[in-house]
């Protein structure tokens, strides 16, 4: 494997049409086929011949955080979009298990999918919004741009694309019903559930 094409492009888990009508599969179609995508080949083009050329794309994410702005912002792009994509589905049950305790124990699933909504609604531009897992108990955070809570080493349960291109196709201006949307009858709890349990 030649360094140009060190990373490539990972498989949808599901087809470009699964998500309707929640997101469109035009929306997935620029979103994971052309934005995505731009983010791999980059960070390919920009870590040749770097300190960042044999690290896989988790290392390079949180070595670059603090020293290589363009490499970060790009290595950190690809791996939030395949969170992201793992973080929808269409199966999504209810959340169980321990999952369910710790939403319980946050205020409940109706005020978690609520505070998400908020958080990336009040995100001023593009970013992103996540549920993450902070000293045992369930957190909402949103981040600017590239960033997010893996580059700073935490646990990431759901992240969400609040970027207009995320949305702009399906719902134009309007993030708020996007997101809500999305948190009602998109997210994949057990993808969630999994990550909780790492
Ligand atoms: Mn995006």
């Amino acid at each position: 494997m030649s360094v140009a094409t060190k990373f490539e492009l990972p498989p949808l888990p599901y087809d470009e049409n699964a998500l309707e009508p929640v997101i469109s599969a035009r929306t997935i179609s620029f979103h994971y086929g052309k934005h995505h995508k731009a983010y791999i080949d980059k960070t390919n083009k920009l870590i040749a011949g770097t300190r960042y050329a044999d690290m896989d794309l988790e290392e390079i994410v949180r070595e670059s955080h603090a020293h290589d702005a363009e490499i970060f912002h790009n290595a950190s792009q690809a791996w939030n979009h395949n969170f992201y994509w793992h973080s929808l589905g269409t199966h999504s049950a209810r959340p169980t298990g321990k999952l369910a305790a710790a939403i319980d124990e946050y205020g409940g699933l109706e005020k978690l999918k609520k505070d998400m909504a908020e958080k990336g609604e009040a995100q001023f531009g593009s970013g992103w919004v996540w549920l993450v897992e902070k000293a045992g108990k369930l957190a909402v955070q949103k981040s600017t741009n590239a960033e997010g809570p893996f580059a700073k080493g935490g646990k990431c349960l759901i992240g969400l694309d609040v970027w207009e291109h995320a949305y702009y196709l399906d719902y134009q201006n309007e993030r708020p019903r996007y997101l809500r949307a999305v948190l009602d009858r998109l997210i994949d709890w057990e993808f969630a559930a999994d990550n909780l349990s790492k």
